[in-house]
């Protein structure tokens, strides 16, 4: 998908044309995949755009920089000043937005002590990220397994490590499906490429706890509140590859994706898709993001 282009790119602390945030070839982050990043959403709503839970996505990205040794040379309220401010500049109503924080040009090698920290702040119209035909997605159990935690911290949004999903979805797609699952070095589920993954059973939510190599999902968090707001029985443990072919309803969710149902896993079709609790989590999470519900309006930081 080509990025629609907007006006403007929050640049190391000043807002610049779209087309001069640019990189040198030999900015560190490029070559090492030291970077740290966030995605996060605008959401229209009645009272103007509203992006949805920030200083959760701000927090992560703090210590997603701690865990990878990255001094960020701005706090949450810095950030947070700056993405209101990108966002009305660029006059989104709706948006998908891209914090990031690399390492960039000054010195070269695997010594990360001297090089310099850029940070960067992208707005850009939102377009759908995954394929929402009939019923939901195909996803397929991916021969890459999520990376081990002590090789590289899967509870890190870091750049390096994301090659791992993008083999991973690379693997899935040639071979014809939506999405790919990835299994953690113990052979447990973990989640997604991009998304969370949920299973119900018997009217019972279950997801991977982060020790599954699964991402601290924003998304996850906020379902899992929606779940027991809405009565829903929910567990987050460990789940084996079966557990999720007995599934009664399966969907995967993450920022850019929402809340996307799956209707077949490895070839075998769930019972019902999407199934009654995945629409219910999905019409919850509509009205929270667009503000529909006043229960959780303080997940909404305005932008008008
Ligand atoms: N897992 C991975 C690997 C991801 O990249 C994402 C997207 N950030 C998620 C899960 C979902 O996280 P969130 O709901 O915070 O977007």
């Amino acid at each position: 998908m080509a990025i629609p282009e907007a006006s403007t790119i929050w640049w190391n602390g000043a807002l610049v044309p779209w087309q001069e945030a640019r990189v040198h070839v030999l900015a560190h982050g490029l070559h090492y995949g030291t970077g740290v990043l966030e995605g996060t959403r605008v959401f229209a709503t009645a009272d103007g755009p509203a992006v949805f839970r920030l200083p959760e996505h701000l927090r992560r990205l703090h210590r997603s920089a701690r865990m990878i040794r990255m001094d960020l040379p701005y706090g949450v309220a810095d950030l947070t000043r700056a993405t209101v401010e990108l966002v009305r500049a660029n006059g989104h109503q709706d948006c998908y937005l891209r914090h990031f924080a690399f390492l960039g040009y000054g010195t070269m090698g695997i010594d990360m002590r001297h090089s310099p920290v850029d940070v960067s702040i992208a707005s850009w119209e939102w377009r759908g990220q995954l394929p929402q035909g009939e019923g939901g997605i195909t996803l397929k159990t991916s021969s890459w397994r999520r990376n081990d935690p002590n090789a590289v911290p899967p509870a890190a949004k870091a750049t390096g490590p994301y090659l791992n999903s993008v083999l991973a979805r690379r693997e899935a797609n040639d071979a014809g499906y939506d999405e790919a699952l990835l299994l953690g070095p113990d052979g447990a589920v973990s989640e997604c490429t991009g998304e969370n993954v949920f299973a119900v059973r018997d009217g019972v939510l279950r997801t991977p706890p982060s020790s599954a190599g699964a991402l601290e999902g924003i998304t996850q968090d906020t379902l899992l509140t929606l779940a027991r707001d809405l009565g829903v029985e929910v567990r987050v443990e460990g789940l084996l590859r079966s557990d999720l072919y007995a599934a009664d309803e399966l969907f995967v969710c993450g920022t850019a994706a929402g809340v996307i149902p799956v209707r077949a896993l490895d070839d075998r079709a769930l019972p019902e898709s999407p199934g009654p609790v995945t629409g219910r989590l999905r019409e919850a999470y509509r009205a929270a993001v667009s503000g529909a519900d006043p229960r959780y309006r303080h997940w909404l930081t305005p932008v008008g």
